[in-house]
């Protein structure tokens, strides 16, 4: 590929420590932004149409990246969440309901192909907005959000077959409130299965990653939608209550913090709304001792450093085998310092910003925590821009299960190591965290890939691989990671009432 051409090899002195960072020196290889198209100020979408906020409130957005403001939302209050309720109600009873499933599946259908077609400016904008590199964005967020509307789109006439013997039925209207950290995709895990079971939705997006959600209220008008059947209202954690408490909404579906899904559970309880609530993780990668070493180092580094471990099924904690320890923390060293950290939009890079102030300074809060608790500290040496919110792929070994940085969650590319003897250990200490999100195990034998699948209190497992997607495939949390399963067939369960 062309940036491999455009490398220069630089040779080091024989006496040096091997120093990736200058070995290898990526020309630039900006994506283009000039196709993208960024209006100044976006207002909310309710019943088809762009409406200016009640209380005329913006709020601004900015990229990560570089602080810059690139673009201003409306901030929406109890009247225009309101509003956008009525607008789904009046949906729901009226056209959504009387055309047929099969109808309702073309719709989605044809949001995904218009996805693909447009996917080159939605993958501009997630990494603009959010600070994903553009790599992430255009080679997994929007390839898998369209991925998302085919497969439901498939199912929307097939809901008798799914669940034989019952009559499925839409539970109405749906509120739906998504995090920053895949703001289109997990648009497209509420928004296609919702849409498939007949629901008309109300969507929040993260008031840090809001444009792509806009830009598909675009794509929804242009695909001829029905007024009111998706509605986007934009602002903070008060706009999400107003949802979350709103009495005609039959539907919470939450993707979120563990401290917001708790509050929202208790809003709940007394009501006859239906939830799921996708919360956050505390993911360990288990190293056998038999493990395909290199693969297993790459998959590591994919699981914590790429999209700067802004996944809540990252994998944040490595257990590795004694006999093997030294070798893979040594071989993660190495690997470590040939990532390149910075531009989102420049397509070399492997860890782009960190998405705002506020996590910026969590991340490096536990990083100081960790620090006191006596970690070793390890971090790349790369370089990282001047501007806007970056941090190094940072190791934090010595730690002990008690450390808060072993048990809480960071939400950056920092990855703590600790070592086991026996399968029994591992899995014992790899579920001794209020989560159960996502696991990973590295072996060469299926007996100990079945032991330790079996034995973690975790939604998802991966075997000799890791953060692997697909819409066909169920996911969600034990224990504080949350409540019910989003995706694949169980995924239809929950947008229906039999
Ligand atoms: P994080 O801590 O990762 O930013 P949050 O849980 O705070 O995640 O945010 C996830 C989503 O929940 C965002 O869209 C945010 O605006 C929304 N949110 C925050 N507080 C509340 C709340 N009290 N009720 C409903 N939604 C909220």
């Amino acid at each position: 590929m062309s940036q491999h051409t455009d490398t220069t090899y630089k040779p080091t002195s024989p006496n040096s420590k091997l120093d990736f960072a200058s070995v290898w020196e990526y020309a630039p290889a900006p994506e283009s932004a000039s196709h993208a198209e960024i209006k100044e100020k976006y207002d909310l979408f309710i019943g088809g149409k762009f409406v200016k906020p009640a209380e005329g409130n913006y709020f601004k957005s900015m990229n990560p990246a570089t602080g810059e403001t690139i673009t201003e939302f409306a901030e929406a209050s109890k009247s225009d969440v309101n509003k956008a309720v009525k607008a789904a109600r009046k949906a729901f009873e009226g056209e959504w309901s009387s055309i047929s499933a099969k109808e309702r599946g073309k719709y989605l259908y044809r949001i995904a192909r218009m996805i693909q077609e447009r996917a080159r400016e939605f993958s501009v904008l997630e990494s603009m907005d959010g600070g994903k590199p553009i790599r992430e964005s255009r080679d997994v967020d929007v390839p898998l959000v369209a991925a998302h509307f085919f497969y439901y789109a498939g199912w929307a006439d097939k809901l008798e077959y799914a669940f034989p013997g019952k009559k499925p039925k839409p539970l109405g209207v749906c509120g739906q409130i998504i995090p920053w950290n895949f703001p289109l995709l997990m648009l497209a895990w509420k928004i296609a299965p919702a849409l498939a079971c007949g629901n008309t939705v109300v969507l929040k997006p993260a008031e840090t990653t809001s444009l792509t959600a806009l830009k598909f209220a675009e794509l929804v008008k242009d695909a001829g939608l029905p007024d009111g059947v998706v509605n986007i209202v934009t602002g903070a954690g008060e706009t999400g209550a107003e949802i979350v408490n709103h009495k005609d909404i039959d539907k919470i579906a939450f993707t979120g913090s563990t401290g917001v899904g708790k509050l929202i559970q208790r809003s709940l309880a007394g009501t006859d709304k239906k939830f799921t609530l996708e919360l956050g993780g505390k993911g360990a990668m288990i190293v056998f001792e038999d493990a395909p070493i290199d693969q297993a180092v790459e998959g590591i580094i994919n699981a914590i450093f790429f999209n700067q471990g802004h996944v809540c099924c990252a994998g944040s904690r490595l257990l590795v085998q004694e006999g093997v320890a030294e070798k893979v923390i040594q071989k993660l060293k190495d690997r470590m310092e040939s990532l390149i950290v910075g531009d989102p939009l420049d397509k070399n890079t492997d860890v782009g910003a960190i998405n705002s102030q506020a996590q910026f300074e969590t991340i490096n809060k536990y990083l100081e925590i960790g620090l006191n608790e006596g970690a070793d500290v390890y971090q790349s040496s790369c370089s990282i821009p001047d501007n806007g919110y970056f941090v190094r792929p940072t190791l934090l070994m010595n730690v002990s299960q008690s450390n808060r940085v072993v048990q809480e969650e960071i939400f950056g590319p920092v990855l703590t190591i600790q070592t086991f003897r026996t399968a029994d250990e591992a899995i014992q200490k790899a579920n001794n965290t209020p989560y159960g999100l996502a696991g990973g195990v590295w072996t060469d034998k299926g007996s100990k890939i079945f032991k330790v699948g079996s034995g973690l209190r975790s939604g998802v497992v991966w075997a000799n691989t890791y953060n692997k997607f697909d819409p066909t495939s169920p996911f969600g949390g034990y224990k504080e990671s949350g409540v019910g399963r989003e995706g694949g067939m169980h995924g239809l369960g929950a947008y229906l009432k039999f």
